[in-house]
């Protein structure tokens, strides 16, 4: 008679917890590698600043800017800004990229509030901002905490001006207010999802009166006239701005164990970060490396700086015509990851989970096959050889994975760069780290999570 027990280790999925399947050693790593993420997390809260950090982390690691017409061979390194919202990593291999090349594909833009083109206005001697939101945000969750000012101004000759107000513990920080509840009895009869409206999110940036005994919109002309002895700019400069509200929060452990950290956009620092550490990490490898960072996946990867745009098939067939490779033959040998989140179990709102098939924080990489909405819609689906190579490939390296869905069937859904990857004739996969409280000002995630998406990338690029 067969022992139910051996049986079952066997034939059944391997369920425990990730932090019992993962080593001592791993867990320490975990928690020690989480303590740059955090740095990261402080000093990129907007693609922009992503975008440099990245740059500084990989100029410190034998990066440069790539030069056209340059000769590389393997195992040399090399960068592209792309237009200082998106980048791209390049470690040359030692085979031909006639055999394809590894991407890892992670964003470095998060949902946030924009500055409208014509923000600043006056109301009962309060001067506010209009805003604009970018990506999925829950509206409600944005007022009456914290907020920074980050981005930059460029001014007709070019100049540009970089902005950053509310980071350091010296600096003043803006808000969104909110009615008190006293007052609020009408408003509590409104859906949650226009609790605060979209025209709603105003944010407070004065009060104080320019000193004048005569004129109207005193306030708002000490706010400029602050603006223009700091910055040298006026009202009409915010038309050619890029000024993002994001939360003044610092990234922190959460919980007495320390084993989560909560901040302002982990989706997808969370895993742009991992990916570019692992890539820096490695030496020669035998495919050409590349992990790209991504802007406006938020908001669909459009424009010139999201990945619905041609801007990684450029950079890959620069690289196939300097090894006299024909574009397209490298190409459809390539694979990607699709570094990107997924939605963790939430144990207060467990409904909108399939739980056999949703991802939980701790339990390691989670890989998902396919996102999409309604019937798979708008998802990449990759294929199953392709997920048979990557299971192979995280369980030769005692990697602690799992896979998840985006939720319920019909409850919703979401999208990531996978399609777009893929539409280049590209293996394209996502996987990342499971988010609760996804697109809230402050998300959590796990410290493991975050370390065995690091070892999945450094698999992969190797
Ligand atoms: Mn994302
Ligand atoms: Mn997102």
């Amino acid at each position: 008679m067969a022992d139910i027990k051996e049986l079952k280790e066997k034939l059944f999925s391997d369920t425990r917890n990730g932090l019992k399947k993962a080593t001592e050693e791993q867990i320490k790593e975990a928690y020690a590698f989480c303590e740059d993420y955090k740095k990261f997390l402080d000093n990129a809260k907007t693609e922009r600043e992503a975008v440099t950090e990245a740059i500084k982390i990989a100029s410190e690691n034998g990066f440069s800017e790539y030069e056209k017409g340059k000769k590389y061979v393997a195992g040399d390194r090399y960068y592209i800004n792309n237009r200082k919202k998106s980048a791209v990593f390049v470690v040359v291999g030692s085979e031909s990229v006639e055999n394809g090349v590894r991407i890892g594909a992670a964003h470095i833009d998060s949902p946030r509030l924009d500055l409208k083109p014509n923000p600043l206005y006056e109301e009962i001697d309060l001067a506010l901002f209009k805003t604009h939101y970018y990506g999925g945000v829950r509206k409600y969750q944005w007022a009456t905490i914290p907020l920074a000012l980050h981005g930059v101004f460029v001014k007709k000759n070019g100049e540009t001006i970089n902005v950053k107000i509310g980071e350091d513990a010296s600096d003043p920080v803006f808000v969104i207010n909110d009615l008190l509840p006293h007052l609020a009895s009408e408003q509590n009869k409104r859906t949650l999802n226009e609790g605060i409206k979209g025209e709603e999110l105003n944010v407070l940036v004065g009060s104080f009166p320019f000193k004048a005994d005569e004129g109207s919109e005193l306030v708002k002309l000490n706010i400029l006239n602050i603006l223009y002895e700091k910055y040298g700019v006026t009202e009409s400069d915010f038309l050619s701005a890029e000024l993002e509200i994001v939360p003044a929060f610092k990234a922190q452990d959460v919980g007495f164990d320390r084993a989560l950290i909560g901040s302002y956009g982990h989706d997808d620092r969370v895993c742009a970060y991992p990916s570019l550490m692992a890539l820096t990490k490695i030496k020669v490898p035998e495919k050409t490396a590349i992990c790209v960072l991504a802007d406006k996946e938020e908001i669909g990867s459009v424009g010139n700086t999201g990945l619905n745009s041609n801007f990684l098939l450029h950079i890959i067939s620069d690289i196939a015509r300097m090894q006299g490779v024909e574009p397209q033959d490298a190409l459809r040998k390539s694979q990607c990851l699709s570094a990107d989140v997924n939605a963790a179990v939430d144990p207060t709102f467990q409904d909108v989970f399939e739980k056999k098939n949703a991802s939980f924080v701790n339990n390691g990489v989670v890989i998902t096959k396919y996102t999409g909405a309604r019937g798979k819609s708008g998802s990449n689906d990759a294929s199953a050889e392709y997920m048979a190579q990557i299971r192979k490939m995280l369980d030769s390296a005692n990697i602690v994975w799992q896979t998840g869905e985006l939720g319920k069937v019909d409850i919703g859904g979401g999208g990531t760069v996978a399609q777009y990857v893929a539409s280049l004739d590209i293996d394209t996969v996502d996987l990342g780290v499971p988010v609760l409280s996804m697109h809230a000002p402050y998300e959590t995630v796990s410290k493991l999570d975050v370390y065995m998406t690091y070892l999945a990338m450094g698999e992969f690029f190797k």
